[in-house]
């Protein structure tokens, strides 16, 4: 028995999940000891890496080596869609067999703001959506003006039953797409842009999205969430994200940390860095009733 009045150990902030990093990238060479220290300090207890090119797969690999709480993505950004090689399914089946750190292919996609190359970008998705299912991972789904022509893809892969499970990364859309997607079973996941002041589409699916049903981002380097806008983003700012939809969804930021981390580790198998904390329900559940005789039917 502790002494009454001892003091309590300090409460733990609750895991958190960057479920979209881009590490990798040449703005983190410098300083990326100091980075990490920085999302450990913030409760980042694991990271997605998504893989814009397999070139960068050693890379990724690499860094998985070095920080333990580290899973990756293999896959080609819908803006590198030219450089698709008849090569790649095989290559990217390979790299998810390996290594069982790979948890997702992607990022995948389609990008339409910034490209115009529907079709090519359509069959690279096409490609990459059969190495997932064939290896039975998730995607992490880049989409961006792309809603609609998505969408189409989505659900004809399900009516041949194939249905596509995984992550709308970084989210953008409207609260009507949202369903779309939701409604194909797929994850949401919020990156800084929750936080800027004038993004009121996600502002209001932030709102909506059923709790089971969201994740958190970075996206990093990129969209570096308010205080920090402008500045180059890291995973520690994850808990930034954390905070925004808290407020937003007016709930407690450890239930936020909790719902989506939970989210996350179940997409992408990360249970063992985040653990099975019981879920709020649990937690309030009275005790068992004491066993009776026969339960009376009607
Ligand atoms: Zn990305």
């Amino acid at each position: 028995m502790g002494k009454v009045g001892a003091p309590q150990p300090p409460v733990r902030a609750a895991p958190l999940v960057d479920s979209h990093c881009h590490v990798v990238f040449a703005d983190f060479q410098e300083d990326l000891d100091l980075v990490a220290q920085r999302w450990r300090e913030q409760g980042v207890c694991a990271l997605v890496h998504a893989c814009v090119t397999p070139g960068e797969i050693p890379a990724i690999r690499q860094l998985a080596d070095r920080f333990p709480e580290l899973r990756y993505a293999v896959g080609l950004h819908p803006l590198e869609a030219g450089r698709w090689h008849e090569t790649m399914p095989d290559l990217f089946l390979k790299a998810c067999r390996r290594d069982e750190r790979v948890v997702a292919v992607g990022e995948l996609g389609l990008d339409l703001y910034k490209a115009t190359n529907v079709e090519q970008q359509v069959n690279v998705l096409e490609a990459q959506l059969d190495v997932a299912w064939e290896v039975d991972l998730p995607v992490i789904i880049h989409c961006r003006d792309a809603a609609m022509v998505l969408r189409d893809i989505l659900v004809a892969r399900r009516q041949s039953g194939r249905p596509v499970r995984g992550v709308m990364h970084c989210w953008a859309g409207t609260p009507q797409e949202m369903d779309w997607f939701l409604e194909l079973g797929l994850i949401i996941s919020f990156s800084g842009i929750v936080t800027f002041k004038n993004a009121k589409a996600v502002h209001a699916c932030a709102q909506q999205v059923p709790e089971d049903r969201y994740m958190v981002e970075t996206d990093c380097p990129f969209l570096a969430p308010t205080p920090h806008r402008g500045q180059r983003n890291e995973p520690a700012f994850v808990a930034h994200v954390a905070e925004k939809m808290a407020a937003l969804r007016h709930c407690s930021v450890a239930r936020v940390r909790h719902g989506s981390s939970q989210a996350a580790a179940r997409l992408f198998g990360l249970q063992p860095l985040v653990g099975e904390p019981p879920t709020v329900a649990e937690q309030f559940l009275p005790p068992p009733a004491p066993a009776t005789s026969t339960p009376h039917t009607l």
